[in-house]
């Protein structure tokens, strides 16, 4: 499932991100995460980045889209991921429509999370994140159990650089004026659908997980059946394809056995043909023979005959 979360700074999309990725098995693609690890090691980007997210101002498109468009290649995101921080104006979502175009991998929801702006203002400025596992906590509406300690893995709790209220504030107003007009992007795409960021974390979870169901799950069972139906028909095709040529295959050898068979028949024909004119000659020679033999044994005895005949008159 191809999924793009919407929603203010605070609206509490990254908690429920990590949890539809637990859910769901795909990844996340946090642009917001992305950049804070490349400020944190160091890299050209970061230091490209860095102060425009200490502004609370949006990072160049040309950053950002590089990064996504490297995330989208990996392996993890066959299957689809949830976009979280990403697109952030209209047009880094004409890009994200263009290049999952190319990836024949078109978005399937955006899911907008919503949340007042008082509320918004608490959350950020409240939030706490833990440096080993990630947690997240909020001193006003979820405090950790000890101060600045991560109830899960004992890990130290930071507050975000760009957490702090001028930044907030700031990063609220670029919201109102680049990212909210998403809404209606998506709207028209008739894939835009709104849940009410506020409650508990779970109830806000189980809201978003009904609509991922009722929009997604229909739509992926329909294609699910669609490509089975089409592998299917593949395979029939390609089997059907192998049984003629084997078919062909065998009828070219009977054919060749045939002609095979064939062949010592002609040849003992045309030996008794080749030998029969000799026969013939011996069959014709014998007679010829045997009459010379016989002529001659007649001369022979009338001349032996005349012999007797003679000596009788000279007696
Ligand atoms: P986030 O964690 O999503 O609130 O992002 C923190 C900061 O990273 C933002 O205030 C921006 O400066 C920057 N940032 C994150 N995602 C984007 C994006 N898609 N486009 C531009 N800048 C971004």
């Amino acid at each position: 499932m191809r999924i793009v979360l919407l929603g203010a700074p605070g609206s509490g999309k990254g908690t429920q991100a990590k949890l539809l990725v637990e859910k769901y098995k795909i990844p996340q693609m946090s642009t917001g995460d992305l950049l804070r690890a490349e400020v944190a090691a160091g890299t050209d980007l970061g230091k490209k980045a860095k102060s425009a997210m200490d502004a609370g101002q949006l990072v160049t498109d040309d950053i950002v889209l590089g990064m996504i468009q490297t995330r989208l290649a990996k392996p993890d995101a066959k299957n689809g991921f949830i976009l979280d921080g990403f697109p952030r104006n209209i047009p880094q979502a004409q890009s994200l429509d263009a290049m999952l175009a190319r990836l024949g991998q078109p978005l399937q929801l955006a899911l907008l999370v919503d949340v007042e702006t008082d509320v918004l203002m608490k959350r950020l400025t409240g939030r706490r994140t833990c440096g080993s596992c990630g947690a997240i906590y909020n001193i006003h509406f979820s405090a950790p159990k000890t101060s600045n300690k991560c109830d899960k893995c004992g890990g130290g709790l930071t507050h975000r650089s760009d957490d702090n209220e001028n930044t907030v504030s700031n990063r609220l107003k670029v919201y109102q004026e680049q990212t909210a007009p998403l809404a209606n992007y998506y709207k028209a795409q008739g894939k835009l659908r709104t849940v009410r960021g506020v409650g508990t974390v779970s109830s806000i979870f189980k809201a978003m997980g009904d609509i991922i169901e009722s929009q997604i799950r229909p739509l992926a069972d329909v294609m699910g059946k669609i490509e089975s139906a089409a592998l299917r028909a593949a395979a029939k095709a390609k089997a059907e394809e192998a049984k003629a040529k084997a078919a062909a295959k065998a009828e070219k050898i009977a054919k060749a056995a045939a002609a095979k068979a064939k062949l010592p028949a002609k040849k003992k024909v045309v030996a008794k043909k080749a030998v029969a004119p000799s026969k013939a000659k011996k069959k014709l020679a014998k007679p010829a023979a045997k009459t010379k033999q016989k002529i001659k044994t007649k001369v022979k005895s009338k001349a032996k005959a005349k012999a007797k005949a003679k000596a009788k008159k000279v007696k």
